[in-house]
């Protein structure tokens, strides 16, 4: 057995990451400033995403954002990153609304789905209980909603309705 292929830990040789290499993260380039080993934007602003990074600290600032990354369980910033780029992103690109515009749309069709799907089916209710009280007999596994000749909607009228 030859000794370890892996030396024993240090903290210059464990992590050959882009910042210890001289490439900036997307952060500490476009402030220009020089990489640490322990830069918590590093993780996720890398430096092929200078856009990323210039989003976020247009809108929230870098202090903010450095100190809400530090408030934060490491687990957590991923997501508090993206979030914060997505964000940005948004009021970069509707100053007035910024996300709560696409929010506040999604809200509104949300809504008038729902208005839309409990009409449609107490209009479907109203249909089932006509259709099954002129054809007491006939009831087959939909109710007698199915069948082709019951109902008091003449076949050719309901087609024309569905096309
Ligand atoms: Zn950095």
């Amino acid at each position: 057995m030859i000794g370890s292929p892996f030396p024993m830990p240090s903290s210059t040789t464990t992590k050959t990451t882009t910042n210890a290499t001289g490439s900036p993260c997307a952060a500490c380039k476009f402030l220009r400033r020089k990489c640490q080993l322990d830069c918590v934007f590093a993780p996720y602003f890398p430096p092929d995403q200078p856009q990323k990074f210039a989003n976020v600290h247009k809108v929230f600032g870098a202090s903010n954002v450095t100190k809400l990354l530090n408030e934060l369980h490491p687990m957590q910033r991923e997501d508090a990153v993206n979030s914060l780029a997505y964000e940005a992103d948004m009021r970069l690109r509707d100053p007035v609304y910024g996300c709560v515009g696409v929010i506040s749309l999604l809200q509104h069709q949300l809504r008038q789905l729902q208005i839309d799907l409990s009409l449609a089916r107490s209009q479907l209710s109203k249909y089932h209980q006509s259709s099954s009280s002129s054809f007491t007999t006939t009831t087959n596994f939909f109710g007698g909603f199915r069948e082709p000749t019951a109902g008091a909607v003449p076949h050719e009228e309901l087609w024309s309705v569905i096309q």
